[in-house]
């Protein structure tokens, strides 16, 4: 219940909405905190072809490292900062970061092609995006042809027109575009038509309809994700699905012509010093053998 204080009229809220606020001022501190103090971390998770099950690539998953809290997802913290607009500083960070960690992750392994697939807010999408990016490339020494620009529906659905020249720079100067989360909002499929989009990443949610609950929901679920596997096909697209955590989903999408996967079945988001060591595991196990 909501009282009037007498004196200027304020609103003084009952405890739900009072945590809220003070839960959104603590997250506000906590990215400023986090930029200020370098806590931003690019995390990676692999990205493999899915019948081969070698690494691709690896899509880079933003972590604020909390020295007392630990580490927070990017779902507690990208609503509020796109609501301050920190959202740009964080994007620039996790683009340096992210380019920084893949120069460490290429070294390791020795594998200079696997790419790298960043995710932006649409409130990044600045006319300087692409040059900044190409100087980025240029310091680190990384072939822009290695970059995916992950972008959802919401930023082809913003009221912005230069998004649609910016892709088209990114496009020109050798990156590609992912359409990510696909077929979770509205009219999805003229997307491909209209922008310059290179890979479909099919959502989760589909992914996990493929198995389990009702048999007629999952038989039309299997339906739907052959179909939009095939008209991306059409289109020339790559198609990766993510939130693969089975192997008989994994089967499933391989059956369906699915190029590539992403999921705890292959590997989970990791701090780069966590892939570099697995991967100085397995030259040390190779040269044993
Ligand atoms: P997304 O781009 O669709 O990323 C995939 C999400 O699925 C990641 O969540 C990943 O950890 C999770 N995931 C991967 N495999 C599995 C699986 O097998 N099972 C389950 N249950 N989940 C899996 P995460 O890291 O929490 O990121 C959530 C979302 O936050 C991302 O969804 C993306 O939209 C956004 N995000 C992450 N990093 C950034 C960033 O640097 N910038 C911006 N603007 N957004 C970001
Ligand atoms: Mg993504
Ligand atoms: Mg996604
Ligand atoms: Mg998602």
């Amino acid at each position: 219940s909501k009282k009037r204080d007498g004196k200027n009229g304020a609103v003084l809220y009952d405890p739900l909405i009072q945590d809220t606020t003070r839960q959104r001022a603590e997250i506000e501190r906590d990215i400023e905190a986090a930029l200020a103090d370098d806590w931003f971390d690019a995390y990676f998770q692999p990205i493999v072809d899915l019948a081969s099950e070698r690494v691709v690539g690896y899509e880079a998953l933003m972590r604020l490292e909390h020295p007392e809290k630990g580490t927070i997802p990017p779902s507690d913290i990208i609503t509020v900062a796109e609501e301050t607009g920190a959202i740009i500083r964080i994007g620039n960070c996790m683009l340096d970061k992210a380019l920084a960690n893949l120069v460490r992750v290429s070294k390791a392994t020795g594998d200079n092609e696997a790419y790298l697939a960043i995710n932006f807010s649409p409130l990044q999408f600045e006319p300087t995006l692409p040059i900044r990016l190409a100087a980025l490339t240029t310091r680190y020494g990384i072939a822009p042809h290695r970059l995916v620009i992950e972008i959802t529906e919401a930023t082809l659905l913003h009221d912005n027109p230069q998004i649609r020249t910016i892709l088209d720079e990114f496009n020109r100067f050798g990156c590609r575009i992912a359409l990510d989360d696909f077929g979770t909002g509205y009219s999805s499929l003229s997307y491909l038509n209209r922008f310059p989009v290179d890979i479909v990443k099919i959502d989760q949610s589909f992914v996990r309809s493929l198995t389990g609950g009702e048999p007629e929901l999952r038989h039309k679920s299997r339906m739907l994700v052959e179909g939009i596997t095939a008209i991306s096909h059409k289109m020339e697209c790559t198609v990766v699905a993510e939130g693969i955590e089975t192997a008989e989903q994994r089967d499933i999408l391989e059956q369906f012509g699915v190029d590539k996967g992403q999921g705890y079945l292959f590997a989970r988001p990791q701090p780069v010093a966590r892939l570099i060591e697995a991967a100085g595991e397995q030259d040390r196990e190779s040269s044993v053998a």
